[in-house]
């Protein structure tokens, strides 16, 4: 019998293969695009703005210039309309190339993917659902046209991240629209941002804070009262230059709600997969781990020498390993980013939580076992992998859904069905 050929080692493959995963031909010419996007114009970047942790404010602009501002604006606002799955599969590609990048663009792109494609999967009112596209326009047109950038600042540092209290930061309605107080924590976008997309509880005098009263602006950045404040200093994703956003007595005009009244917690109740969107940057880091062990063993890794390592049987088996861990990866979390939905099921619901788990936890798994299976020389500042061990390292504290909140949900909900207690 002829031996079977082997094919040609291809290091830019796409991480989802478009005939083995059955992506339609839009997806799949979409996600070339990304692709060679990244390569091209984010992946020489990285490095410095990884040294330096400034954020890469061109990178947004290119991408402006490249239609990706607005990936999941719909359509008829000009903009791509990717769907939910479309969207993680895009980003899962830019994480490869630059983490703290595609941490960031996550970060904007929500601000439409949840008011586009997400809310009009939600149940509203005539009224509601006329209130919000009307508004939305707004929002697009600054986007599309200027290349806007949103941000998302929803930690406070205390439980209502995590969706366990209403929120700190709070909204008092006025003569045409709210003025808002408080602080968010590891805003990323600080100071780059042209409009924090800020969750808050709408609050007038004497009531009691409810989370069901959350609102979801669009706070500009200029405004009198925002200011940003401490440094940015942390261990990895430090382009995304998270600093704390002080708001005192902001003005917010009602056009910029993002999401009509109750709506926000409307989203969040309904449709959970709304925070699985953290996890395509990781993706892609954990993919970023193996391609790099492949081509450094192989001798291929463009900057070091051509020195093979392959033909250690002990390096295999580690590969063999991160291959395996890899596979598992990505088969549960295509399922999970590809059954996203409005009112999913309760089993689609921890398959979620597992896949969130899953990816946050296997890439940094990943770098880890790349590091020690690669050797020394891997580790150098000058290559990738060490910047990929550091930004991996940060994806299993991403509230709402950190690993530790995935297993803890995880373990109750599958011993416990709706409203059952213990004597
Ligand atoms: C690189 C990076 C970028 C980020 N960017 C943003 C951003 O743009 N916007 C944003 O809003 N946030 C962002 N975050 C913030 C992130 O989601 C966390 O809020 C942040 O890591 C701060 O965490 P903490 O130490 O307050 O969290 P923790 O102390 O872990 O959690 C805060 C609170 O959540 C509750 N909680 C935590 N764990 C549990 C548990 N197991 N069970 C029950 N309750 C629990 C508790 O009340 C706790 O006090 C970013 C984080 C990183 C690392």
């Amino acid at each position: 019998m002829p031996a079977r050929e082997l094919d040609a080692y291809d290091a830019e493959a796409p991480i989802f293969d478009a005939t083995a995963f059955r992506l339609p031909k839009a997806e799949a010419a979409l996600l070339e695009g990304v692709r060679g996007f990244g390569r091209r114009v984010l992946a020489p970047r990285a490095e410095q703005h990884d040294r330096d942790a400034s954020f890469p404010l061109q990178n947004f602009r290119d991408m402006h210039a490249e239609g990706l501002l607005a990936i999941c604006v719909p359509q008829e606002a000009g903009g791509a309309g990717a769907s939910f799955a479309s969207y993680c599969l895009a980003a899962a590609e830019l994480g490869r190339y630059c983490g703290a990048t595609a941490l960031s663009w996550n970060m904007h792109v929500c601000s439409t993917l949840w008011t586009g494609a997400l809310a009009d999967a939600l149940e509203m009112s005539a009224a509601e659902r006329a209130e919000h596209n009307a508004r939305r326009r707004l929002h697009y047109a600054r986007i599309v046209g200027e290349g806007a950038l949103y941000s998302q600042p929803f930690s406070e540092g205390g439980a209502a991240a995590a969706g366990a209290a209403p929120f700190g930061t709070e909204a008092k309605p006025v003569d045409g629209g709210f003025l808002v107080n408080g602080k968010k924590i590891f805003a990323s976008l600080s100071g780059a941002a042209d409009y924090y997309g800020v969750l808050c509880t709408e609050r007038t005098q004497g009531d009691a804070a409810k989370r069901r009263n959350t609102l979801y602006l669009a706070l500009p950045a200029r405004a009198n009262g925002v200011s940003v404040t401490g440094d940015w200093d942390p261990l990895g994703m430090r382009g995304t230059v998270s600093r704390t956003l002080l708001f005192k007595d902001v003005f917010v005009a009602e056009d910029e709600m993002l999401m009509p009244r109750g709506v926000y917690f409307r989203a969040a109740t309904s449709w959970p997969h709304m925070f699985l969107t953290l996890s395509p940057t990781y993706m892609g880091l954990a993919q970023a781990a193996y391609d790099f062990t492949i081509a450094y063993l192989r001798g291929e890794l463009p900057g070091t020498p051509p020195v093979k390592r392959r033909m250690f049987p002990t390096k295999q088996i580690a590969v063999a390993e991160m291959r395996v861990m890899l596979e598992q990866t990505k088969t549960l979390w295509f399922q999970a980013i590809s059954e996203a939905r409005a009112n999913p099921s309760k089993e689609q619901v921890l398959r979620a939580y597992a896949a969130q788990y899953t990816v946050m936890e296997n890439a940094n798994a990943l770098a880890s076992k790349a590091i020690r299976t690669c050797g020394g020389q891997a580790m150098l500042k000058n290559l990738a992998l060490e910047r990929i061990y550091r930004d991996s390292r940060c994806g299993s504290l991403m509230l709402p859904w950190t690993a530790e909140i995935c297993l803890d949900r995880l373990g109750r909900e599958s011993l416990y069905e709706a409203g059952e207690q213990d004597d």
